[in-house]
C-alpha cells in the first residue's frame, strides 16, 4: 500500500480533482458521499473521499494523477450494481464513477465488433446493434442497469452464458489507464494478438488492475428463431435433475434457468408478474434458439426430457410478448425479493451440474437450520447458484445468521467441487473465503501479476485478496462470527 498522505497533501486533493472536471462532477460533501458507501452488498459500508465522473480517458488519467500525488487510493464503479462490495471505497478511496463515459463510439458491421467506452448500459449495446441484426451476448440480469466496465470486471455471466459465454469470451481488446497514470492498449480486434493474454487477465480483475476507458467486443447475429419453454416442477430437486438429463442429450439451450416457489410467489405479487403458477415447487425456464427448421425438434426432446423427470406441464411461450414476459419475471427477481425484507443477500457459488440436486438439497437445510427465509433463483446450466437470503441487517442476531449461513453454503459448494463465486466476483465480500479454493502459492503468484500493473496496491484496494489471510480460515473469531453456531 501506499505510504500514509501527509494532510496536506489531502486537503489538496478535492482542489486537484475539480481543477480535472469541475466541481459540478465532482462529490465530497458527506451527504453527497452517502450514496455512494456501497454498491448492491449493502452490508459491506465505507465513505469515499470524493467521487468522481470522468468523460474521457484524458481526464480519467488526470485524476488517477492527482490521487497518487495526495497519496489516497481510488476505486473504479460503473452503475454500482455488483454484489460482492467490489466499488467499495475501502482505506478512504475516491470513487472514480465511469458511467459518463458512454459513447458507443462505432460499430463495425462487417467484423462483428464494437468498441464502446465502459459507461455504456449492458442492454443498451444490443438496441444500438439490433438494426444491424447484431447483439451483444453476456446478459447479467442487471443488464438494464450495469455497465460494460462494470461487467468487464466482474466477468459476468447471466441467463445466456450456458450457450455464449462470459464477458471474456466476448472481450478482444481494451484501453486501460494504470495506476501510474499510464494508458496502455492491451488485444487487438482480431482477437489474435501475439503473446500473453493481457487481456484475459484483466477481465475479471474486479477494477484492481487499472480503470479500463474503451473496450472492443464481439457482437453476434440475432438467431433466426428463439423459442422459450417454461416447464414446471412439484419442487426444485426435480428441475435440476431434468437440466442434467437435457445436457447429457447432448442439446445446447440458449438458457437453462431455475426459479423455486418462494420466488415464484413473491414475482407473482410483484411488478414483474408474469402469471407463473403459483403453486408450482419450481419452475425451469429453456431457452432454444438457432435456425428455424432445427429448432421443432429440439422442442420436443426438451418436454420429453422434462417429463421424464415429473414436469406436470412443459409449455411454450405463445408469442413474444409472453417470452419477454417470462424473461422480465426471471430477471426482475431479485427485485421482487425487496417485497419479502428489507435487505437482501444474493449468494454466489458454483458446483459441477451433476451435483446440483444434492446441493440445492443441503443450501435448502441451511437456510432452515439458521432460520432464514432462503429462495433460490439461477443459472442452472451453469451450475451456478443464487441462494437468496432475505433479512434485516437492523437486527444483529439475525445479520450473524445470514453471515454464518453463507459461509455454509459456500463451504458446501466447494466440497462439492465447486468454487466461491460464479459471476459476482471475489470483491471485499469473499475475500477471507479465497483460501477455500487456492493455496498459498497460487495467491503469491496472483500477487505478483498485480504487482505488475499496481506496485502500490493504490487501485480498488482491499478486494479479492485475504485481509486477515489465513487465519481467518482457521480462525472464524477473526471475522467476529464468534456467537454463531457452525454448521
Ligand atoms: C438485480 C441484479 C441482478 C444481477 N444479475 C447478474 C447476473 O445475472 N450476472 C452477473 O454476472 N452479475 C449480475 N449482477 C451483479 C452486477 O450487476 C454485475 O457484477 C455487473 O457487472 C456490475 O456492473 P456495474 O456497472 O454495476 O459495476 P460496479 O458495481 O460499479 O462495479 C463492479 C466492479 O467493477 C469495477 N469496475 C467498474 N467499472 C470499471 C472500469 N471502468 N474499469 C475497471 N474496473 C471497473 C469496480 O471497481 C468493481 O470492482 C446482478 C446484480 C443485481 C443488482
Amino acid at each position: 500500500m501506499a505510504s500514509a498522505p501527509d494532510a496536506s497533501s489531502r486537503s489538496a486533493l478535492i482542489p486537484a480533482l475539480e481543477a480535472v472536471v469541475g466541481r459540478e462532477r465532482c462529490l465530497s460533501t458527506p451527504e453527497e458521499l452517502l450514496v455512494y458507501e456501497c454498491d448492491g452488498l449493502t452490508s459491506h459500508v465505507a465513505t469515499p473521499t470524493a467521487v468522481v465522473f470522468p468523460e474521457t480517458t484524458e481526464e480519467v488519467q488526470a485524476l488517477v494523477r492527482a490521487c497518487r500525488t495526495a497519496g489516497v487510493p481510488f476505486v473504479p464503479r460503473g452503475a454500482g450494481t455488483g454484489l460482492s462490495g467490489g466499488a467499495l471505497a475501502s482505506d478512504d478511496a475516491v470513487v472514480v464513477e465511469c458511467s459518463r463515459m458512454q459513447a458507443i463510439r462505432h460499430i463495425d458491421v462487417e467484423n462483428r465488433i464494437a468498441v464502446v467506452e465502459p459507461g455504456v448500459v449492458n442492454a443498451d449495446l444490443s438496441v444500438a446493434a439490433k438494426p444491424h441484426g447484431l447483439f451483444y451476448a453476456p446478459d447479467p440480469s442487471s443488464q438494464l442497469a450495469c455497465t460494460l466496465g462494470g461487467n468487464v470486471a466482474e466477468n459476468s455471466g447471466g441467463p445466456h452464458t450456458l450457450k455464449y459465454g462470459t464477458t471474456t469470451d466476448h472481450v478482444l481488446a481494451l484501453e486501460l489507464v494504470l495506476p501510474d497514470g499510464a494508458c496502455i492498449t492491451l488485444g487487438d480486434a482480431s482477437g489474435l494478438a501475439p503473446g500473453f493474454d493481457w487481456v484475459g487477465a484483466v477481465v475479471g480483475s474486479e477494477g484492481t488492475l487499472g480503470i479500463v476507458t474503451a473496450m472492443t467486443v464481439r457482437l453476434e447475429p440475432i438467431p433466426e428463431r428463439v423459442e422459450t419453454l417454461l416447464a414446471i416442477f412439484d419442487d426444485v430437486v426435480s428441475a435440476c435433475r431434468a437440466v442434467g438429463r437435457i445436457i447429457e442429450s447432448g442439446l445446447v439451450p440458449a438458457a437453462l434457468e431455475i426459479v423455486d416457489q418462494r420466488t415464484i410467489r413473491a414475482v407473482e405479487d410483484s411488478v414483474y408478474a408474469a402469471g407463473l403458477p403459483r403453486d408450482a415447487g419450481a419452475i425451469l425456464i429453456v431457452e432454444l434458439d438457432g435456425p428455424d427448421v432445427a429448432l421443432d425438434a429440439q422442442i420436443a426432446e426438451v418436454q420429453t426430457h422434462c417429463r421424464a423427470d415429473g414436469a406436470e406441464r412443459v409449455e411454450v411461450a405463445r408469442d413474444e410478448t409472453e417470452r419477454t414476459q417470462f424473461w422480465r419475471a426471471r430477471k426482475g427477481a431479485f427485485g421482487a425479493m425487496g417485497r419479502l425484507a428489507p435487505d437482501l443477500y444474493v449468494h454466489d457459488a458454483v458446483v459441477p451440474r451433476t451435483a446440483l440436486p444434492e446441493v440445492l438439497a443441503k443450501v435448502c437445510e441451511i437456510g432452515d437450520r439458521y432460520g432464514l427465509t432462503l429462495s433460490n433463483v439461477f443459472h442452472a446450466g451453469d451450475g451456478n447458484l443464487h441462494p437468496n437470503i432475505s433479512f434485516d441487517r437492523r437486527d444483529p442476531d439475525e445479520m450473524a445468521r445470514v453471515i454464518a449461513a453463507g459461509e455454509a453454503i459456500l463451504r458446501t459448494c466447494v466440497e462439492a467441487g465447486g468454487v466461491i463465486t460464479g459471476e459476482h466476483g471475489v470483491g471485499s465480500e469473499k475475500s477471507d473465503y479465497i483460501s477455500l479454493v487456492f493455496g498459498e502459492a497460487d495467491l503469491d503468484a496472483m500477487q505478483k501479476l498485480r504487482s505488475v500493473f499496481d506496485p502500490e496496491r493504490v487501485c480498488n484496494p482491499g478486494k479479492i485478496f485475504p485481509t486477515t489471510r489465513f487465519c481467518a480460515e482457521s480462525n472464524p473469531k477473526a471475522r467476529g462470527y464468534d456467537r454463531v453456531p457452525f454448521g
